[in-house]
């Protein structure tokens, strides 16, 4: 196999350089831009998840043991509710936009147009491989793209699932799927492209940029980081409790947007860690490795990387801490008092494992959050708007989510992405169709004798008083 050559899972040889260019062909035969064209293809694609729903839990399950519940509500309800959205606004986004014009251009048009940017290319990541690759997808060929799709190679079965079936419901030669890993990203990031969105860590994300900058593609990166809860004495801690360890312990902790550590007060803490082992046990039972409802760790590498942090802060657990690398299970964990200098302090954690750094107060935590790389999504729990408004104004994140974690992404109004270290632009609703739709700026005027009379003041040769608008 040569490097530019990947093999499908349809076992047949694909050249990397020729299959962007069979996208590119097709968008330049206008292929993708009639707005049935577009339709067809997103009606297609509903198509695909209504008829292999099955199939979509069953790959989620062999990749992260993910349980159907969880399947269902974050990656496949998720996904036919995105499209049923971008499906139902379609005429609407796509029709040209007139905004507001001054008196100077009474007489004329003043238009901005939703142009396609051409080929896209959308890299997704492992954690939820199906959301994340073809919920950009389907924004990108919404906004008429050709799109070149890279699922991760790390959810095996979920990748195989899209590459097999993808090409069943969309129009082949404008949707294509390369499979494959860094060898096949690098190749496929050689290539000129007009639109690149990437999922994934910010050490990847960098040379995603940096492809870019080759070719000065535009690109959106959705990075992760360490997202941080702030929880005040205020809040009420039996539901600030559920809802920071669902956020936590879903997916078996392997979410861009997990709460990542949690910022509070030393009698917080001891609440905070009474509540934990009340609800961990009432969630998962007194064996979690037993409960169908906590998923595992992707692979073996991840796994050690995350049995290193809770062997490198043993002392500090106070629930869990227990592991099983035959099964790639790590306990849902709780760790206290743990210090900014922990091991489990240094990166994004992507795992069940929750440190607990205590503050005196809310002002400390945001010195603490200001310190550091700015976070993909901040939580803070308050019952004082005093507090969520100091945050608000007093530290950066991506995004903030008060009182809950999680549920801010599934506002489709609310703008999904990172800032700094954590990402670059975003998208949800109709955020992910003007992320890949270029707003091309146009004035229009008319040879109307009186227009012309009004522009011809511009006209050499300039006498005082003539070049007056
Ligand atoms: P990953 O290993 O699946 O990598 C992401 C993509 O990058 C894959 O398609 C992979 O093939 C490609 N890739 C890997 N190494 C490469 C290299 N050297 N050169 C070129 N391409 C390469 O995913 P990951 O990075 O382990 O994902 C986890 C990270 O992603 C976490 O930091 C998480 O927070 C972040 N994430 C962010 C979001 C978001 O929406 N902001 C969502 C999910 C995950």
């Amino acid at each position: 196999m040569t490097i530019g050559t990947v093999t499908n899972s349809k076992a047949k040889p694909v050249n990397i350089g020729e299959a962007v260019q069979k996208a590119r062909d097709a968008f330049n035969r206008g292929v993708t831009r009639p707005i049935e064209w577009r339709r067809k293809q997103l009606q297609s694609l509903m198509r695909m998840y209504e008829e292999n729903k099955s199939a979509m839990v069953e790959a989620l399950k062999k990749d992260l043991r993910r349980c159907k519940a969880e399947a269902e509500l974050l990656e496949i309800d998720y996904l036919t509710n995105d499209l049923l959205s971008v499906l139902h606004h379609l005429d609407e986004y796509t029709k040209p936009v007139l905004p507001r014009k001054g008196i100077v251009n009474a007489l004329d048009e003043v238009i901005i147009y939703n142009e396609p940017y051409g080929v896209t290319l959308i890299i997704g990541a492992w954690n939820y491989p199906l959301q994340l690759l073809l919920l950009p997808a389907a924004g990108a060929i919404a906004a008429g793209n050709a799109v070149v799709l890279k699922p991760s190679e790390l959810a095996v079965a979920c990748t195989t699932f899209i590459a097999e079936t993808l090409p069943k419901y969309l129009d082949n030669d404008a949707i294509i799927v390369i499979e494959g890993g860094p060898q096949e990203t690098t190749e496929l990031l050689k290539q000129k492209f007009d639109y690149i969105f990437y999922t994934g860590g910010t050490n990847v994300g960098k040379i995603v940029y940096e492809a870019a900058t080759k070719h000065l593609t535009p690109v959106t990166l959705e990075l992760g980081g360490k997202s941080p809860v702030y929880i005040d004495n205020s809040a009420d801690l039996v539901i600030t409790v559920k809802r920071v360890l669902w956020g936590k312990f879903i997916n078996g902790g392997q979410t861009c947007i997990a709460p990542d550590y949690v910022l509070c007060s030393k009698e917080v803490q001891d609440k905070f860690v009474e509540e934990a082992k009340k609800v961990i046990k009432e969630w998962y039972g007194e064996d979690p490795q037993k409960s169908p409802d906590f998923a595992r760790i992707i692979n073996s590498r991840h796994f050690s990387r995350l049995q290193a942090l809770v062997d490198a802060s043993k002392d500090k657990v106070v629930v869990g801490g227990n592991y099983d690398a035959y099964d790639r299970y790590i306990a849902p964990t709780v760790m206290a008092n743990v210090l900014p200098s922990d091991k489990v302090m240094e990166d994004e954690i992507f795992g069940p494992i929750l440190p607990i750094v205590p503050v005196e107060n809310a002002y400390e935590a945001i010195k603490f959050i200001n310190e550091r790389e700015k976070p993909l999504v901040l939580y803070v729990f308050t019952s004082n708007d005093d507090v969520h408004e100091s945050f608000v104004n007093n530290t950066s994140s991506g995004g903030m989510c008060t009182n809950d974690t999680m549920m801010h992404m599934g506002v489709d109004t609310l703008p999904f992405g990172g800032i700094g270290n954590s990402g670059l632009g975003a998208y949800h609703g109709k955020a992910t169709f003007d992320t890949f739709t270029h707003k091309k700026s146009c004035l229009k005027k008319s040879f109307f004798p009186i227009a012309e009379k009004l522009a011809s003041k511009r006209y050499p040769p300039y006498t005082e008083g003539n070049v007056k608008f």
